[in-house]
């Protein structure tokens, strides 16, 4: 039996939810940036997009283009606390939820879509529900799997509602641009071009050989892509996540190592204590780094034990990035906890280990009340105080990426 996949896609994400907290930016053009030292627009106001303003903007650019912007600093405890009460929203509808990023969705409404009056129906109705609670257009796609379901989406926006049914599929797709597709981007999309290939239909009909020689293995993909199909599988999230991860754009770039120390010291803090408060423990430890010219990597150290400890992690974290020499000032610092396991909670107060883990954990419970680092490791002391910019009263205003 096919399946029907439903996106909802939140229309101008982050500019939606700020003009909701701030009424006097509603029906304004804003754009919201990373800090105030950070310069790109992330998101744009649909009255900033009218007037040309687009994500990935540099803030001069935007004031040249619309002097009357207004620039907003993002707030991603904002996001990501509307993106879990939507996730609620999506709950009434099918237990088959993969939330896909801070703003989009696939629901996996095959089962049951009858209960509600049908596809189209769902649809409709979250778009209505996310209006009223949240005051946010969504962009809703339907179709048999998820590359259709995105497209149905995409082209419909903004404040969209599309079905794509298998029978219209080669229809829409005959004329539709590749790069319209999701998981073409501009590069591969220009790579076509050059090749003739413009549309989705073209795509379709062309050798699996052809496509083969000039993208290697997934040329077969693009072929099956431009024919419209994709995959239908749901991921709902499992029941021990994969990874606990904090990532921040720092408030601006910077080389020296103390200052790097103070981040994943602080980094390292937030990812052991979401550890602790889900009683999951991880053993590969990862950092990841961009450069001030955006260039991003990632690197992980697997180490000989299961842990939640701040310093453990800490320390791993910096092992790694010392063995990396740094070639140009860093921009995004991001320390990840995977190969999880819960943890048993077996103890014994005799042993040393256990003893760190409950006092960690009394430590955690003062923290949680007082505010963050409101007691620590005196051997840490030295490296936050050098912090400076991090306070006790400390926020994320970066991007942060959080996986339980
Ligand atoms: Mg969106």
């Amino acid at each position: 039996m096919p399946k029907t996949i439903i996106l909802v896609d939140m229309d101008a994400f982050f500019a939606s939810v700020e003009q909701q907290c701030n009424p006097s930016l509603r029906g304004r053009p804003i754009g919201v940036i990373g800090s105030d030292k950070r310069t790109v627009i992330t998101a744009a106001s649909y009255e900033a997009k009218a007037l040309g303003i687009k994500t990935g903007m540099n803030k001069f650019e935007a004031k040249r283009l619309c002097p009357e912007i207004i620039l907003v600093i993002g707030n991603n405890r904002k996001y990501t606390h509307t993106c879990s009460e939507l996730a609620k929203i999506y709950a009434r509808y099918t237990p088959d939820v993969e939330v896909y990023s801070i703003d989009e969705a696939f629901l996996d409404i095959t089962d049951t879509q009858h209960l509600f009056g049908g596809a189209m129906e769902i649809g409709a109705q979250l778009k209505k529900e996310i209006k009223k609670t949240f005051g946010i257009n969504a962009s809703v796609g339907i179709s048999h799997n998820k590359l259709l379901a995105k497209l149905a989406s995409d082209i419909s926006k903004p404040d969209g509602l599309r079905y794509i049914s298998m029978e219209d599929a080669p229809s829409v797709l005959e004329d539709m641009p590749t790069d319209k597709l999701w998981g073409i981007g501009r590069g591969i999309g220009n790579r076509l071009k050059l090749m003739g290939i413009t549309t989705c239909g073209q795509l379709g009909r062309m050798s699996e050989t052809f496509l083969r020689s000039h993208f290697g293995i997934i040329g077969e993909r693009l072929k099956e892509m431009g024919q419209g199909i994709g995959s239908f599988s749901v991921l709902k999230e499992t029941a021990i996540a994969k990874s606990i991860g904090h990532s921040m754009t720092l408030p601006k770039d910077i080389i020296n190592m103390r200052d790097i120390e103070a981040h994943i010291l602080k980094l390292s803090e937030m990812v052991a204590r979401r550890g602790r408060l889900y009683n999951l423990l991880g053993e590969v430890v990862s950092v990841v780094i961009r450069y001030k010219s955006f260039k991003t990597f990632t690197r992980q150290k697997k180490i000989n034990t299961h842990t939640y400890d701040t310093h453990i992690i800490y320390d791993t974290a910096i092992g790694i990035i010392k063995v990396i020499r740094l070639a140009e000032p860093v921009r995004l610092l991001g320390v990840t906890l995977s190969g999880l396991r819960e943890d048993s909670g077996q103890m014994s107060i005799f042993n040393e280990c256990n003893k760190k883990d409950a006092l960690i954990k009394s430590m955690d419970s003062i923290n949680d009340k007082y505010g963050e680092f409101t007691v620590s490791w005196a051997s840490y002391l030295d490296i936050r105080r050098h912090l400076g910019v991090i306070s006790p009263a400390w926020r994320p205003s970066g991007l942060r990426r959080t996986d339980v």
